[in-house]
This record gives C-alpha cells, structure tokens and sequence, in this order.
C-alpha cells in the first residue's frame, strides 16, 4: 500500500510527504481509511508504530475538511495522552503536519502555567493535546468547554488506568458530546481496556499490529 490508496486528501499528502514518509506503517494502512469513513477505533499498538500519524492524518484531514473555526474556549478534537513526555511528543508530531494550515494546536499538561494555559485557550483551538489531571483544572475553571468537541483520541490508554487517571477519564468523556468519534489506542489488551473501550467506543474497527 502507498499513502495515496487510503483516502487521504491531497493537502494532507503533501505534508505527508513533506514529512519524509514514503510508505504507510501497518497501523497507518488499517486506521487511517477508517478513521476517515467515521468509524470509532481500537488499536493495539506500542509506540514506535507510527500510531501517532494512524490518528493524526485522518483527523487533521477531517478538520481541514470542514471549515468551522473553534468556539471559543473549545477545542473541535482532544487528544489525551499519559505523561507530559507524550503529549507534547504528539504535539510535535502534528505540528510537523499541519505547517501552512489554519489549525491551530494547543498541549496543555501539568508543571507549567496554568494562568498562560487559561489565556492560550480563550480563542478555542483545533486540537487540543491534554494529560487528563491538567485538563479536568481547566474544566473545573471552565477555561474549556468540550460540548462541541466530537473527535476524542484515548493514547496510550493502558498507561493512563495505570497511572490511576479511570475516574479523570469518566469525567472527561461524560463531558464530550455521545455524538462523536472516538479512537482508543493501547499497547496492552486488559479487561479494563476492553471494559472501558464497551463505555466509550461505538462499533469500533479493530485494528492490531
Ligand atoms: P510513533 O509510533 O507515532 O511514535 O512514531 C514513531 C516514529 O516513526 C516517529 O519518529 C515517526 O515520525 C516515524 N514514522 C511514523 N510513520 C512513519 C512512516 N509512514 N514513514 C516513516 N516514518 C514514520
């Protein structure tokens, strides 16, 4: 397979090549199609799969695609991700891909500013990169608002539960719209990770690699 046959648009595959990438990684080839026809995923991947661009692309391709600015204080997607380390590895990665875009990113973890994050936030944001603790003190403060948001990204989740983040993880989700999509990646497949993925995920593709 080569990045053209999934679907993606032919901005996202310039930057895809901009990037340097020439070939799709197994988990790129099963999510990215998926994710772009609407479906809810569970992916099994460690980190080193390239999972970060199997979520990435197709949802800055469905963001690029609909033409709606953020609300204020929203975010359209929310990606939360275990440790700062993660988030703002992420975040990195997406900015790779959205150079000469609109979208605007935002990462918000704990151990800085909370007050700079609050006024970041204020005009709302495309994506939102999170570790669950800090974005629950924004929520408490309501300096964000996830009513309209309808992309949800669970990275790493296995680490997130062992971190002790489920209650974090309840309040957030309950805070989204149930009219979204919601993509759970895990390295590991505990009963946990499937009872969380029955709450959380509607019909979702499987993909493992
Ligand atoms: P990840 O698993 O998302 O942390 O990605 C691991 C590394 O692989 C990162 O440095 C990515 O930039 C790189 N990568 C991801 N997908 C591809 C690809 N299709 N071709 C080349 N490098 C990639």
């Amino acid at each position: 397979t080569d990045f053209k046959a999934l679907g993606l648009s032919e901005r996202v595959l310039h930057s895809v090549e901009a990037n340097g990438y020439e070939k799709p990684t197994p988990i790129q080839a099963a999510a990215i199609p998926a994710v772009l026809e609407g479906h809810d995923i569970m992916g099994l991947a460690q980190t080193g799969t390239g999972k970060t661009a199997a979520f990435g692309l197709p949802l800055i391709d469905k963001l690029l695609a609909d033409s709606r600015r953020p609300f204020p204080k929203s975010c359209r997607a929310l990606i939360l991700a275990p440790t700062r380390e993660l988030a703002n590895q992420i975040t990195t990665s997406l900015r790779g891909f959205v150079k000469r875009s609109r979208l605007q990113i935002a990462t918000v973890v704990g151990g800085q500013s909370i007050n700079a994050q609050i006024r970041d936030l204020h005009a709302g944001k495309d994506i939102l990169v999170a570790t669950p603790g800090r974005l629950i003190d924004l929520m408490e403060r309501k300096a964000i608002i996830l009513a309209q948001t309808r992309f949800l990204v669970l990275d790493e989740a296995d680490q997130m539960l062992d971190l002790g983040f489920i209650h974090s993880l309840r309040t957030i989700a309950k805070a989204l719209p149930s009219e979204r999509q919601t993509l759970l990646f895990s390295a590991t497949m505990p009963k946990e990770i499937e009872s969380l993925s029955k709450t959380y995920l509607n019909d979702p593709v499987r993909v493992e690699v």
